[in-house]
């Protein structure tokens, strides 16, 4: 018997659950980095966030990511790299 499991992916930040693409996978790799894994193909830890700016702004202010992953300060170059990606990700849609 095959049972289909939907992984239910909640936003650290806004704690809205997705189980579409929406949501962004940030992953702690065994050696204890933490990058954004826009393919879904790193393995370890992940955490999940929203593709907008303000679900990243709250999880850096609130340091959600850092307690999701049990990682140490994450580098700002990673939240640089996130933003992009909205800003990427959202450029053809209308505006909400
Ligand atoms: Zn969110």
């Amino acid at each position: 018997m095959k049972t289909k499991h939907i992984p239910v992916r909640t936003c650290v930040a806004c704690r809205s659950t997705d189980e579409k693409r929406d949501l962004m996978r940030i992953v702690r790799q065994p050696d204890g980095s933490v990058c954004h894994d826009a393919r879904g193909k790193i393995s370890g830890r992940g955490a999940y966030l929203c593709a907008k700016n303000e679900c990243i702004a709250l999880a850096k202010k609130r340091k959600q990511l850092e307690r999701a992953l049990k990682a140490t300060a994450l580098p700002e170059t990673l939240f640089e790299e996130l933003t992009r990606f909205v800003e990427a990700t959202t450029d053809s849609q209308p505006k909400a």
